[in-house]
């Protein structure tokens, strides 16, 4: 089923927790709404699944307005942080939860709940109470309960959120395979950037109430469309400078190009540079070479970290091979020169100009 938000406004008091957000979930995409916490992506999860009513703006499903439909007829799964397993019943029950309330047969329901355990693989955990599974265990039943009743999408609040590192990520890789085998759409919320790009079709970056962008993982890394989710996907260096005449210069006295130079493009602006976009040399290169101090060297398999100054006072994170940087000679306390290869510039105000 496809999802349509659109213009979405939800105060809480006086306070505007969305303020005009739209987007479309395509059928069958695993979608995430990304952002930091405040973002409205808990209320936009709550609103589409009929639980919170919206001041305006409104909310279809595969086409067709659902604002007088209730939760219940909405055909949706949610899925929460905290589990919400009923505590005094088996997994199988907890599991045909849904089912029961929809006087499904006897047999149907035992079969649908054979199917499931397999599914969430937890087969020969039927008869036993969620106090004796562990939280990622918990948390696959939670999903086979809400995917019981066949929902037509699968909504999921921070689903991860409230377990260690290590389950996390082992669960973050099954719910991709799982939804790979299902193909029901579903929409997740998650803050964790890293969350989203790794298991997403499709990401939209939420701010402040608003959507900055919609893409796929790989749209939203290469091209952001503005300043706040260059900052938010991925590791960056933001610097500030000043552009005249189609030439910023930021971070020392670096200096690029800007495309379609002219007067449009004069003022502040924000510069963005992934660590891994940069050329690290001995001595100084042609074009927007900066000279920089090595203040820390970090090495992390194949890869080099490293925290440089620059003679304004702006530290960069840069990072390059480990075979090449131990072509260098050099380390911590010594100068080298940097030239970046890729940079994203962006206004104050927040919109790209490269
Ligand atoms: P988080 O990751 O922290 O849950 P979020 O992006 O999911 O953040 P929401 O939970 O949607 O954000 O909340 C958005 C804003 O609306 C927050 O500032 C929150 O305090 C406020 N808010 C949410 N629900 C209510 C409510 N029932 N009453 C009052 N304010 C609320």
């Amino acid at each position: 089923m496809s999802v349509l938000v659109k213009n979405l406004v939800k105060k809480f008091g006086a306070f505007g927790a969305v303020n005009g957000a739209s987007f479309e979930i395509k059928e069958g995409d695993l979608a995430a709404l990304l952002g930091p916490s405040g973002a409205g992506k808990s209320t936009i999860l709550r609103v589409i699944a009929g639980l919170e009513k919206p001041d305006s703006g409104l909310v279809q499903l595969d086409g067709v307005d659902a604002s007088n439909l209730s939760p219940q007829k909405r055909g949706v799964g949610f899925v929460f942080q905290n589990y919400a397993l009923f505590k005094h019943m088996t997994i199988a029950n907890n599991i045909a939860f849904g089912l029961a309330v929809r006087k499904t047969p006897k047999k149907e329901t035992e079969d649908r709940v054979k199917e499931l355990l397999n599914l969430v693989k937890l087969e020969g955990y039927g008869n036993h109470y969620p106090s004796q599974l562990s939280g990622g265990q918990r948390q696959r039943v939670a999903l086979a309960r809400a995917l019981a009743p066949r929902p037509k999408v699968m909504l999921l609040d921070e689903p991860f959120g409230a377990l260690d590192a290590q389950v996390r990520q082992e669960l973050r890789e099954w719910i991709r395979r799982l939804h790979d085998e299902v193909h029901v759409t579903s929409i997740f919320v998650t803050h964790d950037q890293e969350e989203a790009l790794e298991i997403s079709d499709r990401i939209v970056v939420l701010n402040k109430g608003l959507v900055e962008q919609i893409g796929t993982p790989k749209e939203l890394y290469d091209h952001p469309a503005t300043a706040f989710v260059a900052s938010f996907i991925g590791p960056v260096n933001m610097l500030r400078g000043e552009a005249a005449r189609g030439m910023a210069t930021v971070g020392g006295g670096m200096k690029f190009e800007l495309p379609g130079s002219g007067s449009q493009t004069d003022g502040s602006v924000a510069v963005f540079i992934r660590p891994y976009d940069f050329d690290l040399s001995r001595s100084r290169n042609a074009g927007a070479s900066v000279q920089a101090k090595i203040q820390r060297v970090m090495t992390i398999g194949g890869n080099v970290k490293l925290n440089l100054s620059l003679n304004d006072g702006h530290t960069i994170e840069v990072q390059v091979g480990r075979d090449y940087f131990e072509t260098l000679l050099v380390g911590p306390g010594d100068d080298v020169w940097v030239t970046p290869k890729v940079v994203k510039v962006f206004s104050q105000e927040g919109e790209a100009k490269s």
